[in-house]
This record gives C-alpha cells, structure tokens and sequence, in this order.
C-alpha cells in the first residue's frame, strides 16, 4: 500500500519533543513521518497518496478506558427508558413495546433513572406487571446496578417470598413478598432466566457497537468486563478481519476465576486483565460508604464480595501477569480495594503491574494519595460526574462531597487518571467527556462556575488522559497515545480545534475521520483533494 500523507492540518501530538505539527505519513500501519508540510511532502514517495485536510484538526486516537460494548450494541434492541420522565411513562414505553412483542418472549428494557422522576423512589413491579401481564419484563437501572422484573419474570424465575439477599444484593420485599426490585448480585436471580445471547448474535451486537464507537472518532476501547462469550465473539471477529476498532478487554471476575487464563494478542484485540466490581452504585445506594448516605440515614451500600474472595482474586489475578481493574465507587469500596491490592502488591512484588481502579469516585481524603503510592490508576469517567453531581450532592452531603470526582487532587498527588464514558451508562462521544473533565458543568452549563471546579482538568491533561494514559493503563504506550514516529497510526480527525475553542465547541464539534492501525475506518464530510 502507498504511504498516506495528512498536510495541511492542525496536529496535535501530544508528544512533549513535538507538541505540533501540519503533517503526517502512514505508512502501513504506523506513522513513519511528523513534521511541517513542506519537509514530509518532500520526503514523499513519488507514488505517495496526499491529502490536504484544509486546516482540520488531528488528535491521537481517542480511547475510551472503560465502555461495555456488547451491551452497548444491545442497547438499540432494548426498550430505551432515558428519557422517561416518571415511572408510568416507562411502563407506557414497555406497554407499547409489548404490542408489537410475541406473547411469552422477554422485553428488556435499559436506562430508567428515578433520579429524574418527581417521585424519586425505587420502582416496584405492580404498574408493570398490571400493563403488560403476558411478557416477562426486564428493565435495568441506567448504571446496571438495580433492575426491576414483573410478575410474569418473577413468575418464571421462581423467586419465593422466602428467597434471601445474596451476598452483595438485595430482593427487594413488601409484606414478605418480592416487589419485583432487585440490587446488584441479586439481579442475577432474574438475569440467569433470560435466554443466554449466543456467540453468533454477539458477533453482531459487537459490530454495531463498534461503528457507534468508530463514528464519534474512538480508535480504542477498554471492555470493561467480558464474559467468554463475548471472548470468543471478540475472536471470531478478529480472525474475519471484521474487527476495526482497538479492543483491550478485561475479564469479568466470575470467568475469570472459572479459567484458565492466559494473555491474548490477536491482531486489534488484546486482553490482560481481569474486572472486579467491588460495590454497587451512587444511584441506588450501593455504592459501600464508610459512614450512612446523607439522604438515607440506615443505608451505607454494600461490598459486592466477600475479603477472602477479593484477595483471591487479585492475587491469582498478580500472579499470572493480569491486571487488576476494580470497580468501586464508595469510599467504603475504594479503601478496601486499596487494602487488598496493597497486601497483595507487597506478596506478589510485582512492580509494573498498573493496577487499576474503575470510577474512583468518592475517596475518603487520607486514601486519595494510596493511589500514587501503590502505582494505581484512577480509571475516571467526567461525564458521571456532570451527570451525577447534583445527586452526589445529597447522596454525601457537603463534608463529603470534597472527596467526590477528586481529578485535580489525584493528579496533584501525583496519581495517573485515565477516562471513559462506561457506555451505554453515559454517552461514547469522547468529546463531550473531554467537555465535562474541563467544565464539571452539565450541557447547559450548569452549574455556572462547575460542580467543584476546583478538580476541572486542562484540556491537555484531559486529553492525555483519553491518549497517552489511557495506553500507559493498557500496557500499550510504547505504540499508542501521542502521534509521534514509529508509533501505530490511530488518529482522530475533527473540524474544531478543540485546543483553541472554549470548551461549548466540544459539543458541537464533528468528527471527520477515524484512522486505526492507518486505516480509515470512518469518515464523515472528508473530502480533500486526493
Ligand atoms: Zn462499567
């Protein structure tokens, strides 16, 4: 294949020798020249493809540290309650659904948010099951930490009124008997009833997904926990060649522990590392608080799993050169996966293991500089923070809010952030997470200094934080995260230069052009002058 040069454009390595530059050669898959127009259009080849992109934008490929892409793909099957506006609006959705649904077969349903109703309390089944009698019904919580199930899918789980709270969950009851609400683990006594999804179908929830994640200019995403399903689906698409997008995966704990793990690289996937949910989430208060919610005086959350699991876990994780990515999101749940993985570093002695912990998201003060101290990365998504804020307000109170999406204090403490978006719990456009790490203020700008603003980020940390960190915190940053020679060519192409906007053109901006391993894999009002 010809060498490939991109001239006449606002590049923006984020490579500390060469911060800027107009020009850039690929060649194959890596980028064999940076520089100014004039001395790369020299150096070309005489059978050189070149390509003026009239003062557009080029960045590292953006990566998305922590997305969940098959349930992202499934998304579009399942009935979306985002926007619903009270609890009888979703069942109306889920009504309407059921009408174009053969009787018996599952409906599932994804987003639902009660922090958004005005009557903020957690579903139970009765509306539902009183709409729509003859489906069983799934609808999931918008963070996938509390699903609600009607008669019909209680019916068929089996679920009596004598049925316990498993480790790391809770049936919810009325006079003895499940309403239908379900937390963390004990969704599972629902979710094991819905048929299994097969490779085959995977395959293709994964490639919907992927042109989703490709279109908003993503070259990289890490799955944040996959089953082995979902490994093999990943495969199958390598070895069709159909995989165009980056994939760094995390296990899921429960398969993780059940196999024999070894650390796969084929050709765009590569997988290392093992996800851990240690808690629940803000939402519906599962997140494990070290002290009561302020808005619920008997509730502190809850560990998803036992110490002696944990430390299992990690340590068989360690010992076989896997990575150790853990989700917490309570103060509770940080400190104790900070606990764990400072035992077992200290057995283990592995030193360049990268540990990671998902959503770090409300840190006790004394544990915010653990993280620089034990070499674990704060795997942060701003967009949960300028959607949650203003509920983080009431879930922790003001003495506790200081600890909440602690950015600034992290990095002062000399602790590496890397960002995502967890989609489908928020949005993939890597731009409007951009947006939130530097405003902390939702779309319509509120608040109007920002949540917090003392913890907003520089538009170069952010950066760096979806680049050059995000390939540190997946073993790759010898290859990936800044446009510099000799590195693989993924780049995101944009009609704004974002460095030289405010931050408001983040939500416009436009994605021209995704390039992964030097191929154009979407592009969108691209057309230069071949
Ligand atoms: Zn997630």
């Amino acid at each position: 294949m010809p060498q490939l040069i991109l001239h006449n454009a606002n590049i923006h390595t984020l490579d500390e020798s060469r911060p800027h530059a107009t020009a850039i050669t690929i060649d194959g898959d890596r980028i064999s020249a940076v520089g100014d127009d004039q001395i790369v259009l020299e150096a070309a080849p005489s059978d050189a493809t070149t390509m003026d992109m009239r003062g557009s934008t080029i960045v590292p490929g953006l990566a998305d540290a922590h997305g969940h892409m098959r349930n992202f793909g499934m998304m579009a099957e399942m009935v979306n309650l985002r926007h619903a506006q009270s609890y009888e609006e979703v069942v109306e959705l889920v009504r309407e659904r059921s009408q174009a649904t053969p009787v018996g077969q599952w409906i599932q349903g994804r987003g639902w948010n009660q922090e958004n109703w005005s009557d903020k309390s957690l579903p139970t089944h009765d509306l539902l099951s009183e709409a729509v009698p003859n489906h069983p019904v799934w609808l999931v919580r918008v963070d996938a930490h509390a699903g609600v199930a009607n008669a019909n899918a209680l019916r068929i789980s089996g679920i009596p009124g004598s049925t316990l709270n498993p480790a790391g969950g809770i049936v919810g009851k009325d006079k003895d008997q499940p309403n239908g609400l379900f937390l963390d683990k004990a969704m599972d006594l629902v979710r094991s009833h819905i048929p299994d999804i097969t490779v085959e179908k995977s395959k293709e929830l994964l490639l919907a997904a992927q042109e989703l994640c490709l279109a908003v200019g993503l070259t990289q995403v890490h799955d944040a926990g996959i089953d082995g399903t979902t490994l093999q689906a990943y495969r199958e698409l390598v070895a069709e060649g159909s995989l165009k997008i980056r994939v760094y995966a995390m296990l899921a704990r429960d398969y993780f522990d059940q196999t024999d793990v070894s650390q796969i690289q084929e050709g765009l996937f590569s997988c290392r590392s093992v996800k851990i949910v240690s808690d629940g989430a803000l939402g519906s208060r599962g997140a494990a608080l070290l002290a009561p919610y302020s808005d619920a005086p008997y509730e502190s959350g809850f560990m998803l799993l036992s110490r002696d699991d944990f430390d299992a876990t990690v340590g068989r994780a360690l010992a076989s050169g896997f990575q150790v990515n853990t989700h917490a999101i309570g103060d509770m749940a940080n400190r104790v996966s900070l606990d764990v993985l400072e035992a077992a570093l200290r057995k283990h002695g592995v030193s360049d293991h990268r540990s990671r912990i998902e959503h770090a998201q409300h840190l006790h003060m004394d544990d915010i500089p653990r993280f620089s101290k034990l070499g674990v990365i704060a795997s942060i998504q701003p967009t949960h923070c300028t959607s949650d804020m203003f509920m983080a307000d009431s879930r922790l109170g003001p003495q506790r809010t200081p600890g909440a999406y602690p950015w600034r204090k992290f990095l002062d403490s000399g602790a590496r952030i890397v960002s995502g978006s967890d989609f489908p719990v928020e949005s993939n456009n890597p731009l409007w997470g951009l947006y939130s790490a530097l405003t902390r203020q939702n779309h319509d700008g509120q608040p109007s200094d920002g949540w917090r603003p003392e913890e907003r980020l520089t538009l170069y940390e952010a950066l760096r934080s979806f680049t050059r960190d995000a390939a540190y915190a997946s073993f790759q940053e010898h290859e990936l995260g800044s446009l510099s020679l000799g590195m693989l060519a993924d780049l995101t192409v944009l009609d704004t230069d974002i460095a030289n906007e405010p931050p408001q053109a983040l939500l416009e901006a436009k994605v021209m052009a995704t390039v992964v391993n030097g191929e154009i894999v979407y592009k969108h009002n691209l057309t230069p002058s071949l």
